[in-house]
């Protein structure tokens, strides 16, 4: 590549990922629908829930047919839920938050099928209190391969070091998980205890700030907005709130910034 070229990639690269992120939400949407129905994810192409009217291709671009339909089946003139447009945008927008930060490395296509589970996870942990083991366990070989490719670095110096962190990190959070669960079942699901070493896989890898700041993060959010609810009496002690968001968010923390808040907290001791 010329250096024009590799000039303007930090530019394009997130540009063209987020463009792509738009078409992966649109399939999030389907799968956030069918996996917890148990229905597959290919087959029968998307309908109409009201009329059963096929989706016509124009009417599937993402965010742009709603707007264009203004929110309508073209067909029976169901409205069609907001939500479908926000998750493609959403997640475009954490497709292209994700390429930026990693620039045009080997992690990065890891790195976007974390951002995929973690939308379609929170969503359906959100609409029926489940993570799905369909969406859950495959993603324990798929970041291993995604993990190793990124720490082989073809083209580049191999960084076996982080896929060792991965798998410690891997280990530490499905344990620490499990004890809680053990000593306090009611307050996580089984659920969130198998997403645990998923997310322990990419915080180890990212660094050993990371995993701590990722696995911290998840309690405070997760508590700040309880606390914040409780407040607004929307609910009161005993109210089944969702854990997986809050660790996929503290998460995504940890990913992002855990290693500056991690460096700045030790800076302060
Ligand atoms: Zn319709």
């Amino acid at each position: 590549m010329t250096p024009d070229v590799l000039e303007a990639v930090p530019t394009v690269l997130p540009l063209v990922v987020g463009l792509f992120g738009l078409l992966v939400g649109s399939f999030l949407n389907v799968v956030v629908w069918r996996v917890p129905r148990g229905q597959s994810v290919v087959h029968p192409p998307s309908a109409c829930p009201a009329c059963g009217h096929r989706i016509r291709a124009r009417d599937n671009v993402p965010v742009v047919s709603w707007l264009v339909l203004r929110g309508r089946c073209r067909d029976c003139g169901a409205p069609i839920s907001a939500r479908y447009p926000a998750v493609e945008l959403a997640t475009g927008l954490l497709f292209a938050l994700a390429a930026w930060f990693t620039g045009p490395a080997w992690i990065l296509p890891g790195l976007l099928y974390l951002v995929a589970i973690s939308v379609a996870l929170a969503l359906i942990d959100i609409d029926v209190r489940r993570l799905p083991d369909a969406i859950v366990l495959p993603s324990y070989p798929v970041a291993l391969v995604l993990l190793t490719l990124a720490s082989a670095n073809p083209g580049g110096d191999p960084d076996w070091g982080a896929l060792g962190r991965a798998l410690v990190g891997g280990v530490i959070l499905l344990a620490v998980y499990a004890v809680t669960w053990f000593v306090y079942p009611p307050g996580m699901g089984l659920g969130d205890v198998k997403l645990a070493g998923v997310l322990g896989l990419y915080l180890g890898w990212f660094g050993w700030g990371s995993l701590a700041v990722g696995w911290f993060a998840a309690y405070l959010i997760g508590g700040l907005f309880s606390v914040g609810l409780m407040i607004a009496g929307r609910a009161g002690r005993k109210s089944r709130i969702p854990f997986g968001p809050w660790m996929l968010l503290g998460a995504g923390v940890g990913v992002f910034v855990g290693e500056t808040v991690w460096g700045a907290y030790l800076g302060l001791l």
